[in-house]
């Protein structure tokens, strides 16, 4: 094993945020061996090395990787879980005796795979295995993500159209995978239509809708790559992933 970058191995280890880390480091509050260790590019070996934080020792131990498939509900954001509306938050039941059914184990802290805007719903995915993470929310990976925007108003074949053609966003031409309207259900009044896209910019879908001079409702989110949003699944709650579901996601 080759020793890794101190603020690597802190997160790693479940103490914060890569980026709070760094501040702890930066604050004074780690020491390594002994001494205090104010550079977060320092390598260390969490086997070999003592490393203290806030006078707490580092456990050499591993939080067990853990990966969720949420249905998130409108209003939470999706962040680090820092903030009292971070989607991170619906987890606090999941890890409340986590101390007490896991002794000695690092309590895994859970962070988004990507994001959906505070009023989207629907499936995102929470994990504590970063490079996972990285590799999925990495454009390449090419992750088709389905959504069902609900519109205001009368959807033509036009605005379909429009919508196919695809819009300028932060500078790149994105062109959605598919577009379809969806048939009409007897309790539901206003039109539904599925869009699939890859690249995942900020506000793709909406920026899609609104330049075919369409208002949109609501969206969710259904699908990341293979994995469906289960439809049982309520609002606000989460069901852990098997080995095969996050297959569906690489
Ligand atoms: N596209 C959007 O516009 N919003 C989301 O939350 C996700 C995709």
């Amino acid at each position: 094993r080759e020793p890794q970058r101190l603020s690597k191995v802190l997160a790693a280890a479940g103490v914060a945020s890569r980026r709070s880390c760094e501040e702890l480091i930066f604050e004074g509050k780690v020491t390594v061996n002994g001494s205090v260790c104010t550079s977060p590019q320092t390598r260390v070996d969490v086997l070999k090395d003592s490393i203290y934080v806030n006078g707490n020792r580092l456990s050499k131990k591993l939080p067990p990787k853990l990966y969720f498939a949420l249905n998130k509900p409108k209003g939470y954001i999706c962040s680090n879980g820092e903030e009292p509306k971070s989607v991170v938050s619906l987890f606090d039941d999941y890890f409340r005796s986590w101390n007490k059914t896991n002794p000695g184990i690092p309590k895994p802290r859970l962070f988004t795979v990507g994001r959906l805007d505070v009023a989207t719903t629907g499936l995102i995915i929470l994990t504590n295995d970063g490079d996972f993470a990285q590799r999925l929310s990495h454009p390449s990976s090419e992750l088709a993500k389905e959504y069902i925007a609900t519109i205001e108003g009368r959807v033509h074949k036009r605005h379909l159209f429009a919508i196919s053609e695809g819009t300028q966003i932060e500078g790149v031409h994105c062109i959605p995978d598919f577009v379809e309207l969806l048939p009409a259900q007897p309790n539901a009044s206003r039109p539904r239509i599925r869009v699939v896209v890859h690249e995942g910019r900020n506000h793709e879908v909406r920026e899609l809708i609104k330049n075919a001079g369409l208002q949109l409702h609501s969206l969710k989110r259904v699908r990341v790559g293979g994995f469906k949003l289960p439809s049982d699944l309520g609002l606000g709650k989460y069901v852990e992933l098997e080995q095969a579901d996050i297959r569906l996601l690489e």
